[in-house]
């Protein structure tokens, strides 16, 4: 298994050459016209997010692995083997940012300010509202109290259960209808997120 976490370094590794790789050709430019540039830049963005996106889970994996390790090696002859639910167990808490994990973020964040060519103010300003934390206890679409909170992995954003079915329809996966944020909601990955309680009583 420590070579599990080994081989998951060097996959992030790759992953982030990769991105260096999109950047360069960015960087080349040769388009024909404005509409091929703006085409291309899109396609390149969407490119790296995915990336970001794998070097994420990716972390979050390692992360999980570590804690299994040190499971195993704490192992007394009485205890229980580390089974399936600890892992899920695992992969929850890091989902939750409980263990804050989220790849490494500023390494993309300077590949995608190259690739769109921005200025350091523009890019500040839409990552403060990205991290804009929930203190609420409303439903960010219905604007009424959360009864049973679920919890997006992606970005940690809540809503109440019925409240993002009802919202989304027929849908299986929408927009994170949080301002500022840019995350995909699949209902079916949503977690029930009853700790949600406890944290706002933390915060006020
Ligand atoms: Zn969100």
């Amino acid at each position: 298994m420590a070579e599990f976490a080994t081989g998951m370094r060097q996959i992030r590794k790759t992953i982030k050459k990769s991105a260096e790789d999109i950047a360069y050709m960015s960087s080349k430019g040769g388009f024909n016209n404005d509409q091929v540039k703006t085409t291309m830049i899109d396609t390149y963005v969407e490119m790296v997010e995915e990336m970001q996106k794998l070097d994420k889970e990716g972390q979050k994996l390692e992360e999980i692995i570590e804690v299994l390790i040190n499971d195993l090696k704490d192992l007394d002859d009485d205890d229980d083997v580390p089974t399936r639910s600890r892992y899920d167990q695992l992969y929850k808490e890091v989902a939750k940012g409980k263990k804050n994990v989220a790849g490494d973020k500023q390494f993309f964040k300077d590949i995608l300010r190259g690739i769109r060519n921005e200025d350091d103010e523009t890019e500040d300003g839409e990552e403060m509202e990205v991290m804009q934390v929930q203190h609420s206890r409303k439903d960010p679409i219905s604007k009424k109290d959360i009864v049973n909170p679920v919890i997006n992995e992606a970005c940690s954003h809540v809503y109440d259960r019925d409240s993002i079915y009802e919202f989304a329809g027929k849908k299986r996966s929408i927009k994170c209808a949080m301002q500022g944020c840019s995350e995909t909601i699949t209902l079916s990955k949503l977690i029930n997120y009853p700790e949600y309680w406890n944290n706002i009583k933390q915060q006020q």
